[in-house]
């Protein structure tokens, strides 16, 4: 009989769900699960070449020490006492994990738990540091607390869609199809495109503004300072609800027109056409994602974002507010345990004594981080100096993903200890491991992910963990326990997020948002069969649904928004407003005159360690390409599909030239996902420099100047 499973994509953050089938030779099949609130039975190319996928080629199938396999005692104590060496000689900073919204959430509470609550040190950041921190860093300025206020639902519902520093259709695709037929069924929408180039997002765009890289400031303090002289402005919404309206409207208001269109390198009428758009349009959906974050000015973009939904009101209402969309399937999941090394767990902040004191007293642990710990980039110099004596890496790639890759690669060659545990013993990341540890898949797999609409979902186990590999909250607990802490005797995921949901209610959590507390004390089935669900969760839960399939569906609970009467998380319950000035965005010089902008295609994931596996996948765009504008083609003299080479003053790589006019003049872009693995010195992060946000940290992976010339082999 063939048995078929409930799951979730281990793609992007827009958390499909997905029915995996199991028929009696083994053969496994995938479907759209059509219960699943975020997709109804709809899959992009990625979700539905999963069973392409989950092959054993490359596995990582036994632990390893130096080359040789071991046993699990052996490598288990030797990162244990590794680790607690490096820490009795040196300090709990002298130690870090660097983990990945790969994880699932039951994966992320452990290591967090270890890391601050028994190591004492918060040196755990995570590749979602490169793909939303600035979100979450704009959010807590804004609201208080880390909290997406609206829903999938919202983009439907709206009347206006803008799309900023977003290619939805590639790198949400399913979202994206839920746009474009809510377009397709209601012709009066409008959607608004802000990319500096034309993508296929655009296509359905009834306005695409070709913005100058890094003018998303000037541009939405324009439209506030537009705003503000219309009646758009909801003058009750600001006084019951807001502070600091004054001065951000003076900030905003500063710069003239001439120097508008000069800072966003737009006209005069597509600025007029997106600002009376937004006036006159009630129902208002900003969505935003890596344009906006990966900057070095990202955290302001976001607020100056949000300062616009405020003036209006638009905020928690159906069909309107702002829309950050998160890049990977657990991003939100890992916000949700303190997966960032600038937070505590269950949305608490670590710079506060309160919070602190409540998250070691709940965890009866020795001790608690007092401060902040090391953000993605930060960490990787503190290896490359050596303040870091001992790194374990789990489910990431950091040799390809990391800007200035090549140091990157070079600091972890470097590391007294490194640890990785990964599916996969092939990964640019893995050959540079002292210890290996082998993880389990997807489809082996058993916890929860939370999505870009703050929807918690089960990824469930469908296929036999292989050989000998482990889950990562096992192996976590495992080294956890060798290094002399109680608390980590967890014997299932099932009783990993019983204690993630206590945490996030005890004590009323300090009065945050996030509250799962309704799901305290789920027992295994419940778990087992959890149907998808949104935080805050209601009072009496969602225990369990009817289903004919292994795992739970149906439909459920009505959309949950936040902030459309206030209510925001700061002391006063009141939002604030954050004066944000346009940062100086050219960096181009004479010998880097281009800016290279990187991103995603439609049929790859990350750095293709999975994805990379279907033939079908990458039959879509079968190698990198830079995508170049015909004038500057000319110039350089680069043919179509001719090779140019592209350098920073961090590196070089050698990609073929794709000339088009959806590229605007200057600009390149490169796709990110490609390494050594797939193509040579393709690795497109070894050019981008580690230049980060001041406030979160991220890594400005869109604004790079670099040079192009043709490729001359020697
Ligand atoms: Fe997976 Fe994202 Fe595609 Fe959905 S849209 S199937 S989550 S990759």
């Amino acid at each position: 009989m063939p048995i078929e499973t409930k799951t979730t994509c281990p793609y992007c953050g827009v958390g499909c769900g997905v029915i995996a089938r199991v028929d009696d030779d083994g053969a496994v099949s995938v479907k759209g699960d059509p219960d699943h609130p975020a997709n109804f039975g709809r899959l992009c190319s990625k979700g539905s070449a999963l069973a392409e996928t989950i092959d054993l080629d490359g596995r990582l199938l036994h632990p390893e020490i130096d080359g040789r396999q071991a046993g699990w005692d052996e490598a288990l104590d030797l990162v244990a006492q590794r680790f607690s060496g490096a820490i009795a000689e040196h300090g709990p900073d002298a130690v870090a994990f660097y983990v990945s919204g790969q994880l699932l959430t039951e994966d992320y509470y452990v290591a967090n738990k270890l890391m601050k609550g028994f190591i004492g040190s918060a040196n755990i950041d995570t590749n979602s540091r490169l793909c939303m921190s600035s979100s979450v860093a704009g959010h807590r300025r804004a609201f208080g607390s880390d909290t997406v206020p609206g829903t999938y639902e919202d983009l439907e519902l709206a009347d206006l869609v803008v799309l900023a520093g977003s290619n939805l259709a590639w790198c949400h695709p399913v979202l994206y199809q839920r746009l474009a037929a809510a377009k397709a069924a209601r012709p009066g929408m409008k959607v608004v495109v802000i990319d500096p180039r034309r993508t296929m997002t655009a296509d359905i765009a009834d306005l695409h503004l070709a913005i100058r890289p890094d003018g998303d400031v000037a541009l939405f303090n324009g439209l506030l300072a537009h705003l503000a002289k219309s009646t758009a402005i909801d003058e009750n919404y600001l006084a019951m609800h807001t502070q600091g309206f004054a001065e951000a409207f003076a900030t905003a208001s500063s710069m003239t027109f001439t120097e508008l269109m000069d800072r966003t390198g737009l006209g005069a009428s597509g600025l007029r056409q997106f600002f009376g758009l937004f006036e006159r349009t009630e129902k208002v959906v900003t969505c935003y994602s890596q344009g906006v974050n990966q900057s070095s000015s990202g955290t302001d973009k976001v607020n100056a974002i949000l300062n616009c939904h405020l003036a209006t009101g638009r905020i928690g209402r159906p069909g309107m507010g702002p829309f950050s969309l998160t890049g990977q399937p657990n991003a939100m999941g890992g916000r949700e345990v303190g997966g960032l090394a600038n937070m505590l767990a269950a949305h608490m902040a670590i710079e506060c004594a309160a919070d602190r004191n409540r998250v070691q007293r709940f965890w009866a642990s020795p001790r608690i981080a007092v401060r902040p710990g090391l953000k993605a980039v930060d960490l990787f110099d503190a290896v490359a100096d050596g303040r870091i004596k001992a790194l374990w890496i789990m489910a990431t790639n950091p040799v390809v993903s990391m800007p200035d890759a090549a140091a990157v690669e070079a600091a972890i060659k470097a590391c007294p200890f490194v640890v990785v545990s990964d599916v996969l013993k092939t990964t640019d990341t893995a050959r540079h491991a002292h210890v290996l540890l082998p993880s389990l898949g997807w489809g082996e797999k058993d916890g929860t992910v939370t999505n870009s609409e703050r929807r918690i979902s089960r990824q469930r186990p469908f296929l036999r963990a292989p050989c000998e590999a482990r889950a990562d909250w096992w192996q976590l607990s495992e080294v956890a326990r060798r290094m002399g802490f109680a608390g980590f005797g967890y014997a299932a995921p099932a009783e990993i997020f019983d204690e993630h949901a206590e945490l996030s209610a005890f004590e009323n959590n300090g009065s945050r948002d996030f509250d799962i507390g309704a799901y305290v004390g789920l027992d295994r089935e419940s778990y087992r069969t959890l149907p998808p669900f949104q935080w805050p969760a209601p009072a009496n839960g969602i225990k369990a649904s009817a289903s004919n399939t292994t795992g739970g569906g149906g439909k459920e609970e009505k959309a949950r928004r936040f902030f459309a009467d206030g209510g925001f998380y700061h002391p006063d319950g009141r939002a604030r407003f954050v004066a944000v000035t346009p940062a100086q965005t050219d960096r181009t010089s004479t010998d880097y005159p281009f800016t290279l902008n990187t991103g995603r295609i439609r049929d790859q994931w990350h750095t293709m360690t999975r994805t990379g596996k279907s033939a079908r996948l990458s039959a879509h765009i079968a190698e990198p390409f830079a995508e170049l504008h015909p004038r500057d083609a000319i110039e350089i003299g680069v043919g179509n599909a001719a090779l140019v080479e592209l350098k920073s003053p961090h590196g070089k790589t050698i990609v073929r030239a794709l000339i088009t006019d959806r590229q605007t003049r200057s600009n390149i872009f490169v796709p990110m996902h490609w390494n050594d693995q797939f193509a040579s010195r393709a690795r497109i992060d070894t050019l981008v420099p580690p230049l980060t946000d001041k406030v979160s940290g991220q890594p400005a992976s869109k604004n790079v100047a670099v040079s192009a010339q043709p490729f001359a082999a020697s």
